[in-house]
């Protein structure tokens, strides 16, 4: 069995304890993993913070050079870290490999930014200009459903802007961040990044640690609650990408046959633990019912099984609390509306098949809850404003979209939708110069372009006397 290490600076150390780490396609256990203990949760931190001065110091210039032979080794080592994500994430191969070239890109992308210093007045009176400076030790914490992709959402721009990292994954999906670490150690000094993994019990302690200057952590609105409540103690900065319930509107002058795939693979991709996924489906009456059609034929038509067989469409949930969470989300959906497709998948394994379920509305837990999983409620309404209303009533407000053959008159009601990004007939469409963040209890801040690099920046003003 491979062996894992956490990278503390700069060298590859044994954990103070150990924890498995299940495969869920087969529930058999993958590896063994390193679990760092409060102590070196600490010395990460000190390492970060022992780094800082230098690593600041740098030139852009040299931080992008790290950058780009960090994606340089990220590409040409694709293949054995999609494979390894797929073991522990569960997702199909080839979206695993897409996602090690997608971490890659990001960095790639990252050295084409500047945080260049702005001249706000140069007067007879005065002369006004603003840096931006990094900030010191980032925690970056990460959840289980993109390991890779959303360490690119915070690394590049955390280290471009000349700030040290201890990063930390989910306790159930840590192999994959270990072995990156592994394999980019050397590109950069020591202490610049350090990676720890946990038992789910150490984002508190870095969230509330002295020497931590911010948290830039993607998860669940109910842990980034209680990261904002950990970061007051110190007013730590805080990024917060927190979960979704998105909405579909389907207007009435939609054809399902042609837009059901596209509304299938926004629910459905990464078996729907994906924050952004469509999460409810309003679609006008006049087109209902041959929208559920096409998407329980779309559903009943696609593979299911472990990511690593050719041919895989939708993997396992990625773990055993998240798999009985859906399955009970299944059973209530049951009481209260018509399941069209869908069920138990392979035996062995956290499978669930893609389930649409009809004859559904709001007021139910499939409807108002994030599921986080294979399963669709499709909604029926008859007003559009009704729907617009229905979709903002939730408390979270990530993503959503709207589909129609009249892309003007979907603008109009994208504009009203409350949600941080809203797609019109298409879903899920992300990009590193794209900002991204969320409305409501669906994040603060962003991550990803300009304004993204920025929030890992202080902007200080620099006011001249004349
Ligand atoms: P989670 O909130 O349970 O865990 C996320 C991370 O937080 C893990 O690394 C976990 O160990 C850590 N953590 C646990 N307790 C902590 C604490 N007290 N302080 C700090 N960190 C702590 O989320 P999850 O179940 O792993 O992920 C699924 C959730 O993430 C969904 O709600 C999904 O919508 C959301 N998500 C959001 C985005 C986004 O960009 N908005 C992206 C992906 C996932």
């Amino acid at each position: 069995m491979t062996t894992y290490k956490l990278l503390i600076d700069g060298q590859m150390v044994d954990g103070d304890a150990v924890m498995d780490v299940i495969n869920p396609a087969t529930e058999e256990v993958l590896a063994q993993c390193p679990r760092a203990s409060k102590a070196q949760l600490d010395k990460a931190v000190a390492a970060a913070k022992a780094a800082f001065p230098a690593w600041s110091r740098t030139s852009p210039a040299e931080r992008k050079k790290a950058l780009n032979a960090i994606a340089d080794i990220v590409e040409a080592n694709a293949a054995e870290l999609g494979r390894l994500l797929t073991q522990e994430q569960g997702k199909p191969l080839k979206d695993a490999i897409g996602e090690a070239y997608g971490l890659a890109a990001f960095c790639r992308y990252f050295t084409s930014m500047d945080l260049p210093r702005k001249v706000l007045e140069d007067s007879e009176g005065r002369k006004v200009e603003t840096l931006r400076k990094p900030l010191g030790v980032i925690g970056a914490i990460v959840p289980w459903n993109f390991p890779l992709i959303l360490i690119g959402l915070k690394l590049p721009a955390a280290l471009l802007a000349g700030n040290t990292v201890v990063l930390k994954p989910a306790p159930t999906t840590p192999l994959t961040t270990l072995r990156l670490a592994e394999l980019i150690k050397d590109v950069l000094p020591p202490g610049v990044l350090n990676v720890i993994t946990d038992a789910n019990d150490l984002g508190a302690a870095m969230t509330a640690h002295p020497d931590v200057r911010k948290i830039s952590f993607t998860g669940s609105s109910a842990t980034g609650k209680k990261v904002m409540a950990g970061a007051a103690e110190t007013l730590k900065r805080i990024t917060l990408e927190l979960g979704g319930n998105d909405a579909g509107i389907v207007l009435d002058d939609v054809n399902p046959k042609t837009a059901a795939q596209g509304i299938f693979d926004g629910a459905f991709q990464n078996s729907g633990q994906v924050c952004i996924a469509m999460k409810r489906l309003y679609v006008h009456e006049s087109i209902y019912d041959e929208m559920c059609d096409e998407l329980a034929a779309l559903a009943s038509a696609s593979v299911v099984g472990d990511g690593l067989e050719q041919g895989t469409q939708i993997g396992p949930l990625q773990n055993r609390m998240q798999f009985d969470k859906v399955k009970e989300i299944i059973e209530d959906a049951r009481k209260h509306g018509t399941v069209m497709a869908g069920g138990a998948g392979p035996e062995k394994g956290f499978f669930i098949r893609p389930t649409i379920v009809r004859d559904i509305t709001d007021g139910t837990r499939l409807v108002d809850e994030e599921q986080f999983g294979p399963v669709l409620p499709v909604i029926k309404y008859s007003d559009p404003e009704d729907a617009l209303v229905r979709a903002n009533a939730s408390p979270y407000g990530l993503g959503g979209s709207v589909w129609s053959s009249d892309v003007d008159r979907a603008i109009g009601f994208a504009e009203r939708m409350d949600a941080g990004t809203v797609w019109v007939n298409k879903h899920i469409d992300l990009a590193p110069h794209i900002p991204f963040g969320g409305a409501k209890q669906s994040g603060i801040g962003v991550e990803m372009g300009e304004e993204g690099l920025a929030e890992f920046t202080q902007l200080q003003v620099i006011n001249i006397a004349r």
